[in-house]
């Protein structure tokens, strides 16, 4: 998982671009869907300096919902919502660019799927005002997304993190244990802050979005793709040199990934546990390599 930088423009130009982006339907009978947005849009203006600021002072947990919509207005305040369309698309564009011409097109809450939506970091359902706030909005997969639902805050403590704002730490804090029992690999993942290097707020809050989008579980799908790879890697580089030559290059090269992609990246954990820990040796054992 990595931070990814917000949109930089004037968030109320996005909300401006969203608005002009709607057009008048044929057969449509006054008031007008966009007459009708502008005038909300012009209602929001305090609401997304509040959510500004709040956003640069990082006291998003101290922002309310500040203004009574009536179920039209919700409703009219929903629909401006359109992952597929342009200002969307660009925004997410925007968004997953890094330096170097990189793009990141995995989904940074599971770091498994890739980007097929936008999250309202805000629950949209309780706070439509921020329904196209852009710095409300995190390109993920649609799994995540769903997972999330309307969760946001439960006594004070964040349920997720924020890729903008919770600042990923350079310690590990996503382990695996692997054994190798009856030919298969049996792989177990969990969180721990051994040396207590992370804030204990941070760590609430990493436990609380590892739990609530299931990740362990869903790292623990996922391994047998990435064990399939790392095996036929290692077979490979067999042929030319022995086994722990061939860790020692498996182990570089997991090293350069973690300069990309961060320290808790759940295959960088699992390789990692794979050229440090019995079971691999065991398979190889095992299978006469
Ligand atoms: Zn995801």
């Amino acid at each position: 998982m990595i931070n990814l930088n917000p949109l930089q423009d004037p968030s109320v130009e996005f909300l401006n671009e969203v608005v002009s982006s709607k057009k008048k339907k044929k057969n449509e009978i006054p008031p007008f869907y966009k007459d009708r947005v502008i005038a909300l849009s012009q209602i929001m203006l305090p609401a997304y300096q509040v959510y500004d600021v709040a956003f640069l002072q990082n006291t998003l947990h101290r922002v309310t919902a500040s203004i009574t919509f009536t179920s039209n207005q919700k409703n009219d305040l929903l629909n401006l919502y359109n992952y597929s369309s342009k200002p969307f698309i660009k925004l997410k564009n925007k968004i997953i660019s890094r330096p170097n011409n990189h793009e990141v097109h995995t989904c940074q809450y599971c770091t498994i799927n890739s980007i097929n939506t936008l999250d309202h970091i805000m629950p949209k359902e309780n706070y439509p005002e921020f329904v196209v706030h852009p710095k409300n909005l995190f390109p993920t997969c649609s799994q995540c997304n769903s997972y999330k639902s309307t969760k946001w805050m439960t006594n004070g403590v964040f349920e997720f993190l924020n890729p903008y704002l919770h600042y990923l730490p350079n310690e590990q804090f996503l382990f695996a244990n692997i054994n190798y029992v009856n030919d298969t690999f049996d792989v177990r993942f969990y969180l721990g802050n051994p040396n207590h290097l992370i804030p204990s707020y941070l760590f609430d809050v990493i436990q609380n979005h590892y739990r609530n989008l299931h990740l362990l579980e869903r790292f623990t799908n996922e391994s047998y793709k990435v064990i399939s790879e790392f095996d036929n890697s290692i077979q490979g580089s067999l042929t030319t040199q022995s086994l722990d030559n061939s860790l020692n290059s498996a182990r570089a090269s997991i090293r350069l990934n973690q300069a990309t992609f961060g320290f808790n990246q759940f295959e960088n954990i699992l390789k990692l546990e794979l050229c440090n820990g019995l079971a691999f040796r065991q398979y190889c054992q095992v299978s006469g390599y």
